[in-house]
């Protein structure tokens, strides 16, 4: 039949190729001749078949899918892809952060959670993680903290002393590490996680009132977690356990789902609410601002090919759609640059031409030219222009935005009256955590620190932690010292 017959084989130009086995030699012992050219490309190919790792966030997977609109939310947003009816299709990128492209899935890290939809308005990416915080609110420390995370120069290997160093030197960092080290520093899989926004974003609605938004991805499967010696067993037993999971789940017909939900803060509350609303290390209670219901999120078609849907696929923060936008948030306003400046180094400068990071809708852009462009541009080349080229829309440079004033300074953000590095942490050490997530949240510290962490920073780190609750950081002291004995 003939649709059991094999494709010929064709080199990249698409001619057909003369063998799959054998380069062409002078007779079949002789040297091997310069003008097989499909031997040449694919020794070439091959040679540079990998492209740079992402630095940070370079082991993940993901797949594609759709939100869905379930509640009316357009009091608070203009955006098309949140009012109701809408369905969008989406793509979602989860990933650790210090590991490198082999490392084990269940190491003790936060994951990614990436999220664009494909919007009728442009692609909206959320580039958010499984925490509701993050370790710095000042972006000039975030290359250093990755940087402690990662590898020493030395030795090239991880090192838990550089750390607790890093982390013990930069109070801001505790509320993150208290959830880092609590059991849901290791999801059971990335089904059974939440994402969060992090950041405080934007809304805009359509009488132009703007209002400030937190988004929270509930979990439908619900929230589990491993144990670090379930994790630690798993880390060499299957290293992509991960990964694994989502595409098996997937393809079994299991689709994963999570709600989406927000918290609103009205634009007036922000100046004077209690703790800095863009202060990326600190959350809004939800007895202060409650979650109010968006949609669903629905995972259920896995990648064809990973290295152009997951490898190349290039989320970033400042794709924001009108209705939509960024904050006040120094973290985030960094990340809108760093983000898409990655993907130039990583991608090249056209790397929105990739089909997973196109959007859905026509593209009228200026920009023109660059390695490896592959969309016709037309003329004019340049705005203004009296031939017909797009023009930008006055109504939304007419949209209301926050204001800023003040001196140029290098100073941290103002405290407001609750705002302070243990506070929060501590509230969710003595008021979420029950008894035995206590115990495991000293287990786990303790078990870290054990892991080469000397002096200065051990002293430090047992005070860190009696700055985030007493009895906690006495038991970890103990813990510590009977674990060294
Ligand atoms: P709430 O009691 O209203 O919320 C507590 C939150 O803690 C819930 O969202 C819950 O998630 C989450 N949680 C439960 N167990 C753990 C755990 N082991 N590790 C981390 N989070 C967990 O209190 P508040 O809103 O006043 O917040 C209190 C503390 O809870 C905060 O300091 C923060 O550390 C943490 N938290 C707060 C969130 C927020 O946005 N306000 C979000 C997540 C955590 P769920 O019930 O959804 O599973």
């Amino acid at each position: 039949m003939t649709s059991m017959q094999p494709k010929p084989t064709t080199n990249d130009a698409g001619i057909p190729v003369a063998s799959d086995d054998h380069s062409l030699t002078v007779g079949p012992d002789g040297p091997i001749l310069l003008q097989d050219h499909y031997l040449i490309e694919q020794m070439a190919n091959f040679n540079r078949e990998r492209i740079p790792e992402r630095q940070p966030h370079a082991k993940g997977a993901g797949a594609f899918g759709s939100f869905e609109v379930t509640n009316d939310v357009s009091a608070h947003t203009k955006a098309a892809v949140f009012q109701p009816g809408a369905r969008t299709e989406a793509l979602i990128r989860f990933s650790t952060v210090a590991g490198e492209q082999g490392s084990p899935d269940t190491w003790r890290d936060p994951r990614g959670f990436s999220l664009r939809l494909y919007t009728a308005a442009g692609n909206l990416d959320l580039v958010g993680n499984n925490t509701p915080v993050f370790f710095m609110r000042d972006p000039l420390k975030f290359q250093h903290f990755i940087r402690s995370q990662k590898r020493r120069a030395d030795s090239g290997l991880r090192d838990n002393d550089m750390q607790w160093d890093f982390w013990t030197l930069s109070p801001e960092s505790a509320h993150m590490v208290t959830w880092l080290m609590g059991d849901r520093g290791i999801p059971r899989t990335w089904r059974h996680m939440n994402g969060y926004s992090s950041h405080t974003y934007s809304w805009l609605n359509a009488a132009g009132e703007l209002s400030w938004v937190k988004y929270h991805f509930i979990s439908d499967q619900g929230i589990e977690c491993l144990t670090q010696a379930e994790a630690d067993e798993l880390a060499g037993k299957d290293g992509d356990y991960h990964r694994r999971d989502l595409f098996e789940a997937i393809r079994r017909g299991e689709y994963p789902s999570w709600t989406l939900k927000v918290q609103i803060m009205p634009f007036e509350d922000a100046k004077t609410y209690r703790f800095n609303p863009f202060d990326l290390t600190k959350v809004w209670p939800h007895g202060d601002y409650p979650l109010h219901e968006v949609g669903r999120l629905t995972l259920d078609r896995n990648v064809s090919d990973f290295h152009t849907e997951m490898e190349q696929a290039a989320f970033e923060p400042n794709n924001q759609v009108p209705g939509t936008g960024l904050s006040p948030d120094k973290m985030l306003l960094a990340r809108g640059f760093s983000y898409a400046d990655a993907h130039r180094a990583r991608l090249g400068v056209n790397y929105k031409q990739i089909p997973v990071n196109s959007p859905k809708v026509e593209v009228h852009s200026y920009s023109k030219d660059g390695v490896m462009r592959i969309r016709n541009a037309s003329d004019p080349v340049y705005a203004p222009n009296s031939y017909g080229g797009p023009q930008a829309d006055p109504v939304i440079a007419a949209e209301v935005r926050w204001s800023a004033d003040g001196e140029m300074v290098r100073q941290a953000y103002a405290l407001r009256r609750d705002d302070d590095d243990w506070g929060q942490a501590g509230t969710l050490v003595r008021e979420v955590l029950d008894d035995a997530a206590r115990d495991r949240l000293v287990s786990n510290i303790a078990g870290h620190l054990l892991g080469g962490v000397s002096e200065p920073v051990l002293e430090r780190s047992f005070q860190y932690w009696k700055n985030v609750d007493q009895p906690l950081g006495e038991r970890v002291e103990k813990a510590v010292r009977d674990g060294r004995s």
